[in-house]
C-alpha cells in the first residue's frame, strides 16, 4: 500500500477515505536514492512497515544539508502539517546522514518545521496504517465534498451509528451512551431521555434519526411556499469575487471577472441587475450576502437593500433529509441533481488559479458550467421546499 505523505491531512480527517484513495496512488517516476547535489522536485519512496512512504510535491535543495521546501496555500499550520514534515524529513533521512530542514511556506508564513518532535507520532501513524486493512466512515467537514458519501451513509446505516444525526458532538454523544442509546433506533425508542439531554433540539433529533431509518425526507416544522427569485452563487480566489453567478427566469447569467481590478465592475453590474429585477435573492449557506455587504462597502456602493433567502437555514431547521452532509452538492445529489464538471467548493480554486496562470480559456467554461449547476441545485432546492410545503 502506497501513502502519499503530502495527503497526509486526509489522514488525519478520514482514514478511510486515505485509504480507499491510497489504492490508485502510484509511485511512478520515483526515486529510491537522493541525486548528490542541486535542486530538484524529485519524489521518493520508502519502504517502511510494508508501506511505500512516498514523498511528493515538494521541492528538495541539496547541498551541504538537505532542505526540503513545501510550498502551501493555507493562512496557517495546523497539527496534521507537522506530521507532514516528520513524514518528509523521515524518508530523506533515509537516503542521507546530512542535515535536514523542513520549510513550509504559503503567502501566510514560512516556518522550519520542528519536525524531529514529530518523528514518533508519524511512525505511530503508519504503524496503525500497515495493521489496518477496514476503516470505518469517520465523518468530518470534508464529507460534503466526498464521492464515498453515499457509500459512507449506506455503512453507517447499517450499524444504525448515530454519528449519522448532524451537529449531535463529543459531549451529548457520551451522554446517550451514559444512557444506553447507542443506535438510531435506541434514539426513536426513547425520546424522554433525549429530551433530558437535548432539550428544544429533541425534534430535530428525532426526526434526523427517523429519516435514515425510514429512507425518507421528514419535515421537523411546516414550512411556508416560497416566492419566485433570482439564484445567486459567489465563486472566489482568495479575496478576488471572479464569478457572481445567477439563475432568472431558467437563464444562467455570469458576471465575470479575470481580473480583479475588473471586480468593482462586475459588482456594480449585478447589483444593478438584481436591483432591477426586484426580486428575494436565493443563495445556500451565508457566504452570498456576506460577500455582498462586504462589495458594497469596499468600493462605497449604493446598498441596494436586497433580500436573501438561505436555503441551507431553511433545510437544516425544518427538513430532515438522510444524508450525511447539508451541504449543496450533498442535498442536490439526494434530489436527483447531477453536476456536469468534478469540480467543488475546494478545487475550483486551484482550477482559477490555473486559468490565471495558463489563460486556457476551456478551464474558464468548465468554471461557469459548475458555477451555473450550483445556482440551478439552488433552484431544485427551492423546488423541494415548495413541494414539501404544499
Ligand atoms: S464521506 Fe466522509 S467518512 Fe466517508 S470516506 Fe468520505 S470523508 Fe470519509
Amino acid at each position: 500500500m502506497i501513502f502519499n505523505i503530502s495527503k497526509i491531512r486526509t489522514y488525519f480527517f478520514c482514514p478511510k477515505k486515505f485509504f480507499l484513495e491510497s489504492k490508485n496512488e502510484s509511485f511512478d517516476n520515483t526515486l529510491s536514492y537522493l541525486p548528490k547535489k542541486g535542486k530538484e522536485n524529485i519524489s521518493l519512496a520508502y519502504d517502511f512497515l510494508g508501506v511505500t512512504l512516498v514523498v511528493k510535491n515538494v521541492e528538495i535543495i541539496i547541498g551541504e544539508k538537505i532542505t526540503i521546501i513545501s510550498r502551501r496555500r493555507g493562512k496557517r499550520l495546523y497539527q496534521y502539517h507537522y506530521l507532514e514534515a516528520a513524514g518528509y524529513a523521515y524518508v530523506v533521512s533515509k537516503f542521507t546522514n546530512k542535515e535536514i530542514e523542513v520549510i513550509f511556506k504559503s503567502n501566510y508564513y514560512n516556518v522550519k518545521m520542528p519536525w524531529e518532535k514529530y518523528i514518533n507520532s508519524f511512525q505511530n501513524a503508519i504503524q496503525y496504517f500497515s495493521e489496518n486493512n477496514y476503516f470505518r466512515p469517520k465523518l468530518n467537514p470534508e464529507c460534503k465534498f466526498c464521492k464515498y458519501s453515499f457509500e459512507c451513509t449506506n455503512e453507517l446505516m447499517a450499524y444504525r451509528d448515530i454519528s449519522l444525526i448532524r451537529g449531535i458532538g463529543k459531549y451529548r454523544l457520551e451522554k446517550l451512551k451514559e444512557y444506553g442509546i447507542n443506535t438510531l433506533d435506541d434514539l426513536v425508542e426513547n425520546q424522554k431521555k433525549v429530551k433530558e439531554i437535548f432539550k428544544g433540539k429533541t425534534n430535530k433529533i428525532i426526526a434526523q434519526a427517523k429519516a435514515f431509518l425510514e429512507k425518507k425526507v421528514i419535515l421537523i416544522n411546516s414550512i411556508s411556499r416560497l416566492s419566485s427569485g433570482i439564484f445567486l452563487d459567489i465563486e472566489s480566489y482568495n479575496d478576488f469575487h471572479f464569478l457572481f453567478g445567477v439563475l432568472y427566469n431558467d437563464r444562467y447569467i455570469p458576471f465575470l471577472s479575470t481580473k480583479k481590478k475588473e471586480e468593482k465592475i462586475a459588482v456594480k453590474n449585478l447589483l444593478k441587475f438584481l436591483k432591477e429585477k426586484n426580486l428575494p435573492v436565493y443563495h445556500y449557506y451565508n457566504y452570498e450576502p456576506l460577500q455582498i455587504n462586504k462589495l458594497i462597502k469596499k468600493y462605497k456602493l449604493r446598498n441596494p437593500k436586497l433580500v436573501f433567502v438561505d436555503l441551507y437555514t431553511i433545510f437544516s431547521r425544518n427538513i430532515a433529509v438522510p444524508t450525511i452532509s447539508y451541504s449543496l452538492k450533498s442535498l442536490a445529489k439526494y434530489f436527483g441533481f447531477n453536476w456536469r464538471t468534478t469540480l467543488n467548493g475546494n478545487n475550483v480554486v486551484q482550477k482559477f488559479e490555473e486559468f490565471l496562470r495558463t489563460k486556457d480559456k476551456s478551464i474558464l467554461k468548465e468554471i461557469l458550467k459548475y458555477n451555473e449547476d450550483d445556482v440551478r441545485a439552488t433552484k431544485l432546492l427551492l423546488d423541494v421546499v415548495n413541494k414539501i410545503s404544499s
